[in-house]
């Protein structure tokens, strides 16, 4: 792995290779170019869980015309290039990307034995399938339970490597009332859930990063369960633009500035 990033740089196949590299103990996200080649040595494949795509797509909105080679360390780290390239997010011409698979999306999950939420809440190992069994009020107040515990840390939105808007309608206050903890819900966590059709690829990282246990995979999975019902799309899959990024023609959208 080293010995390839190293060749990529010296000929200019990349201009930058986003990796790891493990730093005071802690496998960080890193930079390697030819300003510092001799770091290359240092390159890991990692377990660690960070949006490689997501920081790439940032790099390549200021140097569209950048080549750059990232990291592919967990199985759906494809699956996540192939959403932003359709979304129009990164460029295939200009990607070039190492296998290192070393950890499955998404990560296993222990079964969740607190009695208080087995009884009110709804665990990670769950399926939709196992929400459907349940009727629709009790299936409510279990969602509502779980979002009632969402301090609207952001960490879902932040750490997710398909959102990548600039202004987040999360943030909007016509969509999302401020100033309140938990955040208004389920407004907060649908609209979430509803820019999620399509785009989610089932990577996990939203539902490690919640300090509050919501299991956000599991109503993203439904979101996408309808999806391909209905479309027939299968997202970090299909190559197809997502049926959600098409407007219909009768979609008419005032918009309002977030920053008024
Ligand atoms: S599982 Fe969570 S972090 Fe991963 S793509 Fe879906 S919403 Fe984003
Ligand atoms: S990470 Fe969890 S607590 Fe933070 S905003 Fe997302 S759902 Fe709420």
């Amino acid at each position: 792995m080293q010995a390839q990033v190293e060749q990529w740089l010296k000929e200019g196949t990349v201009d930058l290779f986003i990796g790891y590299k493990k730093i005071d103990g802690h496998v960080m996200p890193h930079f390697f170019s030819m300003d510092n080649i001799d770091e290359v040595k240092d390159l890991v494949p990692g377990q660690a869980h960070y949006s490689l795509e997501k920081v790439a797509t940032k790099v390549a909105a200021d140097h569209p015309d950048m080549n750059i080679g990232i990291l592919l360390a967990r199985d759906c780290n494809q699956q996540a290039l192939n959403v932003l390239t359709i979304w129009n997010q990164l460029n295939s011409d200009h990607i070039k990307t190492i296998d290192a698979f070393e950890d499955p999306c998404p990560p296993e999950q222990a079964e969740d034995n607190a009695p208080y939420k087995q009884q009110n809440g709804l665990g990670k190992t769950l399926v939709p399938e196992d929400v459907e069994a349940f009727d629709q009020p009790e299936r409510f107040s279990r969602w509502m339970y779980e979002f009632s515990k969402c301090m609207k840390c952001y960490g879902c939105r932040n750490i997710c490597p398909v959102c990548f808007c600039k202004e987040c309608s999360l943030e909007h206050k016509d969509l999302v009332g401020t100033g309140n903890l938990p955040p208004e819900i389920p407004i907060f966590h649908l609209v979430r859930a509803v820019h999620m059709a399509g785009r989610c690829i089932d990577c996990g990282l939203c539902e490690e990063a919640c300090p509050s246990d919501i299991p956000l995979r599991l109503l993203y999975r439904k979101v996408n369960d309808i999806v391909k019902d209905v479309y027939d799309y299968e997202t970090g899959i299909s190559p197809d633009q997502s049926p959600f990024s098409v407007l219909g023609e009768k979609v008419i959208l005032e918009t309002t500035p977030i920053n008024e």
